[in-house]
């Protein structure tokens, strides 16, 4: 039995039913896009039955008496969009964790809502505070919280906490050493950098433990992060060892790169996901030969893609920091990968910030005005017109924000399409995602394992959301 809070209750009722939950019922008269590449079934039918699909076709097809009918006639359904890297709470600036610090696990929440009502009904959280992601996600998967489905990694292998020099390590001069222990701690668990300095079979040991705490998938640094980012951070041999534990406990593994020799490095140890493969730093692409790799062996992809516009501010920075480059590198790796016909994951980086954050003058130097990826809520739909401008192909993008993440994670047979068997999660578009990508902001309606969504009751509160439009 799920249970639900008695607010989205009281609005099912008010609205006459609108807003319900395992119920049986058929969507009538959208152009269906399945999310397998097959074109788009025009009037098709969509028969829901406890949370998944059970039929798909032509108006006509059986639908039995029981089932409430929706009717989307000149609408699109889709199946809902994921992104296969955010960090649901990312804001971890001292005013923030100060203020929160026991409350983590409700931001993460308030994340995966805001993301829920934004069409991505499944997130892939890639870096984060285990222990409040695990609390989060299960309290999701029960039926006690409403939010995006969530999958998490935990610590990314290798790295510090937000005050260390992995993240931001200046940070850690102006606070109390017990909170940044504190702080750090949450996030490294038994596999921060201290497994940089260990012998193979310790690293197994460590990694073995950390296995069993809940995480959903492996990530590891290949490369380091923050002033790190240039260093090869692990030996081949133990890389391989991280594709072979996670596989053993039945989950896949990915990498984080920043490097083109990082890169090739997880390409070679047999990573099931390159995330954000498009990160090299200031000033060399990827080559040739890592790209064939990546193609040859179909090693699904994510871009950290950036529109033009973005582009033009990143272009304009660079000029006086040589660092703001990265991002011109990043648009050239993007432009490469999807000519030569790479797997591609829809990624942003995206996660909640603060008003105090987003407000400061730090913030203003480090993103874009415009086309920031790196917000909750908005950023995936800036990444779906990002790759439309790269020359992506409409039906390749749909299944970059769908059926390849689901693929990659090894979740498909759940999700990733609207075929019979699978989980109803979908939305409901007014305009044609495949005639502009900026049409995947038309949405009307969000269902997740057959529940239609109140959007309008999320967040259901705001701690770091200010905006409510959003
Ligand atoms: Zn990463």
């Amino acid at each position: 039995v799920r249970k639900f809070p008695a607010v989205l209750l009281a609005s099912a009722l008010l609205a006459g039913g609108h807003a319900s939950w395992a119920e049986s019922l058929a969507i009538f008269g959208a152009t269906i896009i399945d999310g397998t590449g097959a074109a788009p079934l025009k009037d098709g039918v969509l028969v829901i039955e406890d949370g998944r699909i059970i039929a798909v076709g032509k108006r006509g097809i059986r639908v039995p008496a029981n089932h409430r009918r929706l009717e989307a006639a000149g609408k699109y359904v889709i199946p809902g969009l994921m992104d296969a890297n955010v960090h649901l709470f990312l804001d971890f600036f001292p005013l923030t964790l100060a203020r929160f610090e026991d409350r983590v696990d409700e931001i993460v929440i308030e994340a995966s809502q805001i993301a829920l009502k934004n069409g991505l009904t499944t997130v892939f959280d890639s870096w984060g505070p285990r222990a409040d992601l695990v609390k989060a996600r299960d309290a999701i998967r029960a039926g006690t919280s409403v939010g995006s489905r969530i999958y998490l990694a935990g610590n990314i292998i290798g790295f510090g906490g937000p005050y260390t020099a992995s993240f931001f390590p200046s940070a850690s001069e102006a606070l109390f050493e017990g909170f940044v222990d504190r702080i750090n701690a949450r996030w490294q668990e038994n596999v921060g950098p201290e497994l940089l300095w260990m012998p193979p079979d310790e690293v197994r040991r460590q990694l073995g433990k950390y296995l069993e705490t809940g995480v959903d998938f492996l990530k590891y640094g290949a490369t380091g992060h923050g002033g790190l980012e240039h260093y090869i951070a692990f030996s081949p041999r133990v890389q391989r060892i991280f594709v072979e534990e996670a596989h053993a406990a039945g989950i896949t593994a990915q990498s984080h790169t920043s490097s083109v020799e990082g890169l090739d490095l997880a390409v070679e140890a047999g990573v099931d996901i390159l995330q954000h493969c498009d990160e090299t730093g200031n000033d060399h692409p990827i080559p040739a030969e890592t790209i064939g790799k990546i193609v040859e062996r179909r090693i699904p992809c994510s871009l950290l893609a950036n529109t033009d516009k973005a582009l033009a501010w990143f272009a304009e920075q660079a000029e006086n920091s040589p660092a703001y480059k990265r991002f011109i590198t990043r648009d050239i790796n993007d432009r490469a990968l999807i000519a030569a016909g790479a797997e591609i994951l829809l990624s942003t980086d995206a996660g909640l910030f603060g008003a105090d954050t987003v407000g400061s003058a730090f913030w203003a130097s480090i993103v874009p005005p415009e086309d920031n990826l790196l917000l909750l809520g908005e950023g995936h739909f800036t990444w779906l017109r990002a790759v439309e401008e790269k020359g992506m192909q409409p039906m390749d993008i749909l299944m970059a924000a769908t059926r390849n993440i689901a693929r990659a994670y090894g979740v498909d047979r759940d999700l990733g399409t609207l075929e019979v068997g699978k989980f109803a999660d979908l939305l409901i578009l007014d305009a044609n995602p495949l005639v502009s990508a900026d049409n995947y902001r038309t949405i009307s309606l969000v269902m997740k394992e057959g529940q239609i969504v109140e959007r309008d009751a999320l967040p259901t509160q705001r701690l770091l959301s200010q905006d409510p439009s959003r």
